[in-house]
């Protein structure tokens, strides 16, 4: 093949724009399509929670954060990981930082100026974008005539090579909605279900009291345990929200994936909350013990182990008036409240999404087998991972992988 070799990246967000990157230096004629008005638009809602771009923990740690997906994933984090991220951002003139939690951000904490530089560059180099052109894929496909649904009609590009990086199925409104998975299907592709990753659950039970007055409150300082059927086993300190109907936020994110699971399999995931973790149970059993003379026993909770507002509210969810009153059932309670969950908030709600083309579907390269010369890559791949910068490097690192497999592929 020559230089003028022509890609189309369909997909505008950070595995795209990666791809169309590593697609331009190698010289070929770059063209990104994306079905909204303009790109990154995720990748910018990522930056109002500060753009956690990606981890310090050291490399070998970083890859087990990809669970089953971890032997998929290396080589490609391998080539593009933690480090080069930074370097990327570095390059584009945005320093970054590491914060306490060991989680790397750009120092002003936005993506707005990240993204923009980033557009800057890709456009010197020669990158063309084209705006509300959205991918139509069902029917047989053909990079000769890929189709393109746009406010003036239908309209048809031709490639030699296509990278697709179409994103999940999770806030459908900034432009990813999953419509892909059963258009590639189709063609022979197989893919994972879409399912919610990092995402609230439904089913907490709370009563109508506890949810006109707590929901949207956050309980601070508590710790969730689960295990699920199979003996996996999820314990960690920090911090979620209560919901109208459930659960959501940091440490409800973090164990989503084996609740999401467990939950599937099984109907419901228990999980136990502990109210307290910083102090150990004979320390709660003491303190609840200790004779509160005429006190209530809420201000006796309150003074003594600090439990008022949501953390004594759960508690009346789980015990009757009478459980309340015997100390050990209330201290037991204290140390594990139990939260029964019932179903996974919508994938539309969650960070990000479990599912997608699956690795068997795809060579090294990334190319679909079913599909020579259309590669994929980012969270349409089937892989999962917690927040904490692993989402966006990934997606970076397979955008940069599909694009060398083009390259190779059309020998520039
Ligand atoms: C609230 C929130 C906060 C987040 N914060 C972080 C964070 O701090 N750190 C982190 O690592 N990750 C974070 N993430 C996750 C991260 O933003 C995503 O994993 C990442 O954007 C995925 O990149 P992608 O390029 O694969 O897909 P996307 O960013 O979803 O981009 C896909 C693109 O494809 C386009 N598209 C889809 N279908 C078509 C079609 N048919 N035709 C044309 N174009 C199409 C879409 O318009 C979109 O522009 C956050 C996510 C959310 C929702």
């Amino acid at each position: 093949m020559t230089v003028s070799s022509t890609v189309a990246v369909i997909g505008g967000g950070p595995a795209g724009l990666m791809a169309a990157e590593v697609l331009s230096a190698s010289g070929a004629q770059v063209h990104v399509y994306d079905a909204m008005p303009s790109v990154g638009r995720k990748f910018l809602l990522a930056g109002r929670g500060g753009l956690n771009l990606t981890h310090s923990e050291p490399f070998d740690v970083f890859v087990t954060r990809f669970s089953e997906r971890r032997a998929q994933l290396e080589p490609l984090l391998a080539a593009f990981g933690p480090q080069q991220a930074r370097e990327w951002a570095a390059g584009l003139g945005i320093e970054t930082f590491v914060g306490t939690s060991g989680r790397v951000f750009p120092t002003d904490m936005k993506a707005a100026p990240l993204l923009r530089a980033w557009l800057h560059r890709l456009r010197a180099a020669g990158v063309q974008f084209h705006m509300r052109h959205r991918w139509v894929g069902d029917g047989a496909f053909d990079a000769n005539a890929l189709r393109f649904a746009t406010p003036t009609g239908e309209v048809t590009a031709k490639a030699d090579a296509v990278v697709l990086a179409l994103g999940g199925a999770s806030w459908a409104r900034l432009g990813s909605d999953g419509a892909w998975a059963p258009w590639l299907q189709a063609q022979g592709v197989a893919v994972a279900p879409l399912l919610p990753a990092n995402c609230g659950f439904d089913g907490a039970g709370w009563s109508e009291h506890f949810s006109s007055r707590f929901a949207g409150q956050p309980f601070k300082s508590v710790a969730i345990a689960f295990t699920d059927s199979q003996g996996r086993h999820f314990a960690r300190k920090g911090e979620f929200v209560a919901t109208a109907t459930g659960i959501e936020g940091s440490l409800v994110y973090a164990a989503s994936a084996l609740l999401r699971d467990e939950i599937a399999a099984n109907g419901s995931a228990t999980l136990l909350l502990d109210l307290l973790p910083d102090r150990s149970a004979e320390q709660v059993l003491a303190a609840v013990k200790h004779p509160r003379g005429a006190r209530s026993l809420s201000s006796h909770l309150k003074s003594r182990l600090g439990i008022e507002g949501i953390k004594a509210g759960v508690l009346h969810e789980a015990l009757s008036k009478e459980a309340m009153q015997d100390p050990a059932q209330l201290a037991a309670t204290i140390k594990a409240v139990p939260l029964k969950l019932v179903a996974t908030r919508p994938v539309d709600e969650a960070i990000s999404t479990a599912g997608g083309v699956r690795f068997d579907a795809l060579d090294p390269a990334l190319m679909a087998t079913a599909l020579p010369g259309v590669f994929a890559a980012g969270e349409m791949l089937d892989w999962e991972a917690p927040t904490g910068g692993y989402l966006l490097t990934a997606a970076m690192a397979s955008g940069a992988a599909a694009a060398r497999g083009a390259i190779q592929r059309l020998g520039l």
